[in-house]
């Protein structure tokens, strides 16, 4: 029997977030009350000034097609802003504007990886990351994320883990699931396992930037002859709570941001053109609202990680960046999935497993902190309940 379908697509994974969420809603359908633990994005509303923006642009006719790549002026506004955070000198014609950060991942990926070439990605990672290596027809070679390294990935595992179909590394910091932070000494010593392969490419999606606790944000792409072999990945959906605008960028190597420019021209020809300029005004406009949201996000990362230490059988670091915490409950001797199926069942809070995030994830559960504090307390007292009969 033939099939309608292309072999490639049955290697493709999802984002179980979306599909807890979906859970979540029918029990409340069913008129239960559940905390949501599971989302992804910040709950704040995107600041005003950048809406005003979007509604002007509007106004001004920018409803129609525009360059591939980005419009120039927020391709300029992004090379500036790079320069600034990073420390290095970025061209507009090196930054490439999509829907969202996401894209240049795909794109990134299917642009540099051929089948049969190993990419090495962090586990427990966004899952993505092995979605798409294996839709490629790579092969994902995960870099175990250790608890006690504080969930930051071991650059021995990049040395040992290194062959000569090496084609690709996936860096993720400050990381989602665990809220880990690589340092600068890491960044360093990865850049030098993998500065003499000529044809490495990094992939450092960089999209909680700005979502920091302490220190100011490294990128492995600011290491002297790094530039050339990393693509940067940030957007604005953490960073100016625009999630639902699709809208994000790639920083890279001119002839590299050509091709990533042509997979755009052969998908979504263009992103949004009212959003752009909404964006522009993200990254010239008032920075205030962007750090009032990671202040309270500060406040909210107390509260919970001290609740859930405060939970008998559950053990929780302080992450340093991100909106997540990676709590340990191996101490309930169940798989992680099953445990956050339990807390969404019987405690009403809806949580994900750390499996959702690769095979190095089980014993963990990950939480988001962008809920209220009251619910968030709330969280806790009703897992506390449920967990206390388990123990
Ligand atoms: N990278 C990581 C690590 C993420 O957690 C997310 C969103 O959850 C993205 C990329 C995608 O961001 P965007 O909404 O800009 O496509």
């Amino acid at each position: 029997m033939g099939s309608i379908f292309a072999d490639r697509i049955f290697r493709l994974g999802t984002e179980t977030a979306f599909e807890v969420l979906a859970r979540a809603k029918a029990l409340e359908r069913e008129g239960r009350e559940i905390i949501h633990l599971e989302i992804g994005e910040p709950d704040f509303d995107t600041p005003q000034h950048i809406k005003d923006a979007a509604v002007k642009a509007l106004m001004e006719g920018y409803t129609h097609y525009v360059p591939a790549a980005g419009i120039l002026e927020l391709r300029e506004a992004i090379a500036e802003y790079i320069a600034e955070t990073r420390g290095i000198e970025v061209d507009p014609d090196e930054v490439v504007v999509t829907p969202g950060a996401k894209p240049i991942l795909f794109f990134g990926i299917l642009a540099c990886v051929n089948p049969g070439e190993e990419v090495m990605y962090p586990n427990p990672g966004f899952p993505i990351y092995e979605s798409v290596i294996r839709f490629v027809g790579a092969r994902p070679v995960p870099l175990p994320l250790r608890e006690e390294n504080d969930f930051r990935l071991d650059p021995n595992d990049v040395r040992e883990k290194l062959t000569d179909k090496t084609k690709m590394i996936i860096l993720n910091s400050p990381h989602n699931p665990t809220g880990s932070v690589l340092t600068r000494q890491d960044l360093e010593e990865i850049a030098q396992y993998v500065m003499k392969k000529e044809d490495l490419i990094i992939l450092s999606d960089e999209v909680y930037s700005e979502i920091l606790y302490e220190g100011k944000h490294e990128s492995i792409a600011s290491i002297p002859g790094m530039k050339e072999k990393t693509v940067i990945i940030d957007g604005f959906s953490k960073t100016f709570a625009m999630t639902g605008w699709r809208i994000g960028y790639g920083v890279m190597r001119k002839d590299l941001a050509q091709r990533i420019t042509q997979l755009m021209v052969n998908s979504n020809s263009c992103t949004c053109a009212f959003t752009q300029m909404a964006a522009i005004e993200a990254l010239r406009g008032p920075k205030e609202p962007t750090r009032r949201m990671v202040e309270e996000f500060r406040r909210r990362r107390d509260v919970i990680v001290s609740g859930l230490n405060s939970i008998p059988g559950i053990s929780c670091k302080t992450p340093k960046g991100a909106f997540y915490v990676f709590p340990n409950v191996k101490a309930f001797g169940m798989k992680s999935k099953q445990l956050a199926d339990l807390l969404l069942e019987r405690a009403g809070v809806a949580v994900l497993a750390g499996t959702d995030f690769g095979e190095y994830g089980e014993g963990y559960i990950r939480l988001s902190y962008a809920n209220s504090v009251e619910n968030i307390r709330k969280a806790i007292e009703r897992m506390k309940a449920t967990l206390s009969e388990l123990i």
